[in-house]
C-alpha cells in the first residue's frame, strides 16, 4: 500500500547530481504560489535573469532559465541555432558530448564528431583539424564540465579556434556553471546551458541559458522555423523578456523559481569567486584524502574538474557493494560510472552545497571504512588527518 506520505529519509549526495539542496532553497519552494503573470512574479522573473547574468559573467540580454531539466536546456540551444542540412563540431569526451551529437542530428543536422579519450580534456589541435577538413561548418559544441568523466576542457581556446573558422559555439555548463571558473562574455561563448541541481544548490528542473547578439542574430536568420514549438526562443523570448508586454507561453514553475532565485541569491552572498575557491579548495582536501586510502583519480592533473571526482574502483572491489554500503550505513550517495567507465569508477560530486568539510569527512570515513571490511587497506587515518590539514591547514 502506498496511499501514505512520501518522507524520503535525508541523504548526504555526492554524485554526479542532484547535489544536497540548501534549506534555505527548500523553504523558498515552500512559498505561496502565486500567478505567473503576477507583477510580484513578474519582478522575480527580472531579478532571476539579473543573477543568471552574474552567475554566467555575461551582459547578454537573453539570459534567462528554462522551464525543464538541463536537457530542454540543451535542445532549446540545439534546436534554435541548428537547422536541417547544418554542419557541426561535435566534441566527444563523454556521455554528455554524445548527447549533443544526437541532437545535431535528430534535427537533421550533419555531426562532425572530434573524439577524445573519456577522462581527457578535448584536445584544441583536433579541433582546429576537423575545422581546417570542414570549412562549411557553422557551429562547435562542446562540454564544459563532463560530469561522466570528471575531465574540464579549456572553453576560451576552443571558442577562440572556433570563431577563427567562422562557427558559433553551443557549451554545456551543466556542472560547471557555480562550480569553476566560466566567463561567458569574455571567453565570447555564444550559447550556454546550465542546470539548477548541481553546482547552484537548488532542486532539479530549470536550465538558465544564455544566447548572446550572434547567436540571436543566426536565430533570426533562419531559414526554417524551430521545429519545437515549446523551444522556440522567438516565443518564449516574448514571455520573459521584460521590454515587451508580457504574453502568456506557457505556465513557469512559479515555485521552483522562487528555489532558484534564492539558490542564486545565496551564490551572490558568497560571492561567485568564492564558490570557485571552494570547489577548488574541497577537491584538494578529497584528493589529498583519497591518495591515503590508495586511490586515484583518472583525469591527469590540470585537467580535472573539482566539482567532480572520478575515482578508480581498486582491484577484487564491486562497485554496486561498496554503493549500496554507502547508502544504507551512512544514508551517503556517492555516484557509479557511465557508459565505457561503469562499473570501473565511482563519482563523487562536491557541488554547490554539497561541497562542505563535514560532507569530505563522511565520505572519507565512510568510504574507508567499508573499503577496509572487504579488504583494501589503506591509512584512514592519514586519510582523515590530510583532509583536514587542506581545509584547515
Ligand atoms: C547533468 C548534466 C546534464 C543533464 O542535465 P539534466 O538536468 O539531468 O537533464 C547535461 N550535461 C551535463 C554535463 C550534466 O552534468
Amino acid at each position: 500500500m502506498s496511499n501514505t506520505r512520501f518522507e524520503p529519509r535525508v541523504r548526504t549526495l555526492l554524485g554526479p547530481g542532484p547535489a544536497d539542496v540548501h534549506p534555505r532553497v527548500l523553504a523558498a519552494m515552500a512559498r505561496p504560489t502565486i500567478g505567473h503573470l503576477d507583477p510580484q512574479f513578474i519582478a522575480l522573473m527580472d531579478e532571476i535573469k539579473d543573477l543568471l547574468r552574474s552567475a554566467f559573467c555575461t551582459e547578454n540580454r537573453l539570459t534567462m532559465p528554462i522551464s525543464g531539466p538541463g536537457s530542454v536546456g540543451m535542445e532549446t540551444c540545439f534546436v534554435n541555432l541548428v537547422e536541417p542540412g547544418d554542419k557541426v563540431v561535435v566534441c566527444i569526451n563523454g556521455v554528455f558530448g554524445m548527447r549533443m551529437k544526437e541532437n545535431v542530428e535528430r534535427i537533421g543536422g550533419t555531426a562532425v564528431v572530434v573524439a577524445d579519450p573519456w577522462g581527457r580534456a578535448i584536445d584544441p589541435n583536433k579541433l582546429e583539424d576537423a575545422l581546417r577538413a570542414h570549412p562549411d561548418a557553422k557551429v562547435v559544441a562542446f562540454v564544459h564540465a563532463e560530469t561522466s568523466t570528471g575531465a574540464r576542457s579549456d572553453v576560451e581556446t576552443l571558442v577562440e579556434i572556433a570563431h577563427r573558422h567562422n562557427c558559433l559555439t553551443i557549451v554545456d555548463a551543466v556542472t560547471a556553471l557555480g562550480g569553476c571558473e566560466l566567463q561567458v562574455d569574455d571567453w565570447g561563448v555564444d550559447a550556454v546551458y546550465a542546470g539548477s541541481q548541481k553546482c547552484l544548490s537548488c532542486t532539479p528542473g530549470l536550465a538558465p541559458i544564455s544566447f548572446n547578439e550572434r547567436a540571436i542574430e543566426r536565430l533570426r536568420a533562419r531559414r526554417t522555423p524551430v521545429q519545437s514549438w515549446f523551444m522556440d526562443l522567438n516565443l518564449v523570448m516574448g514571455y520573459w523578456d521584460g521590454s515587451q508586454r508580457r504574453s502568456y507561453h506557457h505556465t513557469a514553475p512559479v515555485n521552483a523559481l522562487y528555489g532558484l532565485h534564492e539558490a542564486l541569491l545565496m551564490l551572490r552572498e558568497e560571492g561567485l569567486e568564492q564558490a570557485w575557491t571552494r570547489h577548488a579548495r574541497h577537491h584538494r582536501a578529497l584528493r589529498a584524502g583519497l591518495e591515503a586510502l590508495g586511490l586515484e583519480l583518472i583525469v591527469p592533473e590540470g585537467e580535472r574538474l573539482p566539482q567532480l571526482n572520478v575515482v578508480a574502483i581498486p582491484e577484487g572491489i564491486e562497485d554496486a557493494t561498496v554503493r549500496a554500503r554507502l547508502l544504507a550505513e551512512y544514508d551517503l550517495e556517492i555516484g557509479a560510472g557511465l557508459g565505457d567507465l561503469a562499473g570501473k569508477v565511482w563519482r563523487i560530486g562536491l557541488m554547490g552545497h554539497s561541497s562542505r568539510p563535514e560532507n569530505l569527512m563522511l565520505c572519507l570515513a565512510g568510504l574507508g571504512a567499508v573499503l577496509r571490511d572487504l579488504g583494501h587497506i589503506g591509512d584512514l587515518d592519514r586519510a582523515l588527518v590530510a583532509v583536514h590539514r587542506q581545509l584547515f591547514g
